[in-house]
């Protein structure tokens, strides 16, 4: 006789107590503890892909074979239905033997479902690398050539003597944004290493916008704010972690609604700088930010002496930078007091 056992899907807190009350009474039926899972999609989506289940909350009978899926408000009045047909099913089988997948088999399966899902985000991470490692190379080149060029013309007028500080001036610049360029890099992957687990795949980048900004229109009308998107198309998919991009606009957008006075202007606009970066920009008609404090305003724990009657805790900036930096982008703002404030980011464009 092969024992009953069923799953139970749930994604949030109300079906969370209908599947406990499910559960008793499938221990009431007879049903053992251990043949009752319960299964949180959010926790376990693997679960969920692989019983096909597209709606919570949801009973999933695996054994005794066949597979059936309960869905709907009356579980419980399904299950007293079914429970008596699963009964004589159960009697029906044998046990164990060739014909029947033993519980080994089940847990191979949902192995083998974990493991293809690894592989892909895996496969996707070697992608991004390779795809970002080509920027980084396009972004040293730009500098490297330069400084060539200051070393050749030097070298190929020995009699200019008049250019040769402007040209060694020149280079010694350019040595130190390669330096600047490879710093950051090394510093991205030691944080890579301790903090962001990215999952980068390609993103459409205005409905992303588009679907952040609406999020945001409660606020927006409360404030009397005007929004303008300017994100001309085609605009290519970007390679990012959508949920991660998702917080970097969200961060953005708060602070511009946060910042800037009722009945302010705020703009989400994007720019295909160039073949392998895109240019997000986030621009208020706000109070705008000093000189002096427009590098350290993304430090952890930074906030402007004069905005402290808004709530924050200064670590918005912070976040979107560790964000952007881990997709080898650069975030910096552009802005001057009394003039609004400009906040751009980079991020790798997708390429399949
Ligand atoms: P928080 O908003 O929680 O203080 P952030 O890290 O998001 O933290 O921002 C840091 C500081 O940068 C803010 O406290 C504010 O002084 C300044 N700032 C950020 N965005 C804007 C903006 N759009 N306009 C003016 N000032 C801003």
């Amino acid at each position: 006789m092969s024992p009953i056992q069923v799953y139970l899907f749930t994604s949030k807190a109300a079906s969370r107590e209908q599947m406990r009350q499910l559960a008793q009474r499938l221990y009431t039926l007879g049903c053992a503890e251990e043949a009752v899972q319960m299964v949180d999609v959010s926790e376990q989506p693997y679960l969920a892909e692989r019983f096909r289940v597209v709606v919570t909350p949801a009973l999933v009978k695996t054994k005794p074979e066949p597979r059936q899926v309960l869905v709907g408000s009356d579980l419980l009045d399904q299950l007293e239905y079914w429970w008596p047909r699963w009964q004589a099913e159960k009697s029906s089988q044998p046990a164990s033997g060739n014909s029947s997948p033993t519980p080994d088999v089940a847990t191979l399966e949902e192995e083998l479902t974990r493991a293809k899902l690894t592989i892909q985000q895996l496969t996707a991470q070697v992608q991004f690398r390779d795809q970002v490692l080509e920027l980084l190379a396009h972004d040293l080149r730009n500098p490297l050539t330069a400084v060539g060029i200051a070393l050749e013309t030097l070298e190929l007028t020995p009699d200019r003597t008049d250019l040769a500080p402007q040209l060694l001036h020149q280079a010694r610049n350019q040595v130190k944004t390669l330096d600047r360029l490879i710093n950051n890099i090394l510093q991205v992957n030691r944080n890579q290493q301790n903090a962001l687990q990215l999952n980068p795949q390609a993103v459409h980048l205005r409905e992303m916008i588009e679907l952040v900004a609406q999020s945001f229109a409660p606020q927006f009308a409360n404030r009397n704010h005007h929004l303008e998107l300017d994100v001309p198309e085609p605009c290519p998919p970007v390679f990012a972690d959508p949920d991660a991009l998702r917080r970097v606009l969200t961060n953005l957008l708060d602070n511009a609604c946060k910042y800037t006075p009722p009945g302010g202007r705020i703009q989400i606009s994007t720019l295909h700088s160039t073949t392998l970066k895109v240019q997000v920009t986030v621009a208020d008609n706000g109070p705008g930010i000093p000189p002096q404090d427009q590098e350290r305003i993304f430090d952890p724990s930074t906030r402007l002496e004069h905005q402290h009657h808004e709530t924050g805790y200064g670590l918005g900036l912070a976040v979107c930078r560790q964000i952007v930096q881990a997709h080898y982008g650069r975030i910096w703002v552009e802005s001057a007091p009394g003039r609004g404030s400009a906040f751009h980011f980079t991020l790798p464009v997708y390429r399949p």
